[in-house]
């Protein structure tokens, strides 16, 4: 438990889903109130706020697509409305279609770069806009990937996006350090969720997976819930313009190495 995170208000972008549900649970479990944004499925959405707020926390649930200008407006305006300030802005809202390059259309390019890049842009630029109207020393963290550094074929658009991702953070990093805004990353590697359950339960895929990394493990989003946590606590307020790898050492298999 971090005692300082009670009370704190923290905005989770696709905060029904995956890292993004377990990350939304861990702060309501740290007493830190909750704004979940979800793009669909609500009843999750709804699902979790309930529990936040069976276990004597508060959370409310936004409806918003992270790539338009007015939504992410829209949830900075609600969770004030709500909670009267905002300490934490965790752009977590991510998509992936693997597809090779050349059969990438337009369309299939801006919409992974629209929700991974310009999504978690506006929410940096909104969440850095409030933080300096309020005097508040807050905090960005964005759930980037491996795919940050470690390119992969039939992941253009994937790759573009989180690389372009932690070169963002770095640039901001520089730009809002000196006003005791800390902004950072999170990388995750392979993460069992919902979605990837059935992926990674397939024997071929799970051993492909398995090699390229050292620990042998498949990661779980609670593995990541827990650093975006301790990463927005005090325990770590020497921690800027970073990337902390939740990979089980992916990022060190020999092959990406060069
Ligand atoms: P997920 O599909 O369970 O969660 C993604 C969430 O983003 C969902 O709630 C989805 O509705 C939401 N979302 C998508 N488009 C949106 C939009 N336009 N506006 C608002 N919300 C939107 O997947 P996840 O694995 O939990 O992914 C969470 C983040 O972690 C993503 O950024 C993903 O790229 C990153 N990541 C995941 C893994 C993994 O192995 N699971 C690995 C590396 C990085």
């Amino acid at each position: 438990m971090y005692k300082d995170l009670k009370d704190k208000v923290v905005i989770i972008t696709g905060g029904n889903s995956g890292i993004g549900k377990a990350t939304s649970e861990r702060f309501g479990k740290e007493g830190s109130k909750v704004v979940i944004n979800y793009l669909d499925h609500e009843e999750e959405a709804e699902a979790i706020v309930q529990s936040i707020k069976d276990s004597g926390s508060d959370a409310i649930a936004v409806q918003g697509d992270v790539s338009k200008e007015e939504d992410i407006m829209n949830l900075i305006q609600k969770a004030h409305e709500a909670f009267g300030r905002i300490d934490i802005m965790i752009n977590n809202a991510g998509f992936e279609k693997p597809i090779p390059t050349h059969k990438t259309s337009l369309e299939d390019w801006s919409k992974v770069i629209d929700i991974n890049l310009t999504g978690a842009f506006l929410g940096s630029r909104e969440a850095v806009k409030y933080f300096l109207d309020q005097g508040i020393k807050g905090q960005i963290i964005n759930t980037a990937s491996v795919h940050d550094v470690i390119p992969w074929p039939n992941y253009v658009n994937y790759a573009a996006s989180k690389g372009g991702l932690k070169l963002m953070m770095e640039t901001m990093s520089m730009e809002y350090g000196k006003y005791g805004i800390r902004i950072n990353n999170v990388s995750p590697g392979a993460i069992v969720t919902e979605h990837t359950r059935e992926k990674f339960s397939d024997p071929t895929t799970r051993d492909e997976t398995l090699e390229m990394i050292p620990l042998n493990e498949i990661g779980e989003a609670d593995q990541v819930a827990n650093i975006n946590v301790f990463l927005a606590s005090e325990e770590a307020s020497y921690i800027h313009g970073t990337t902390i790898y939740v990979d089980g050492g992916m990022t060190n298999y020999p092959a990406f190495m060069g």
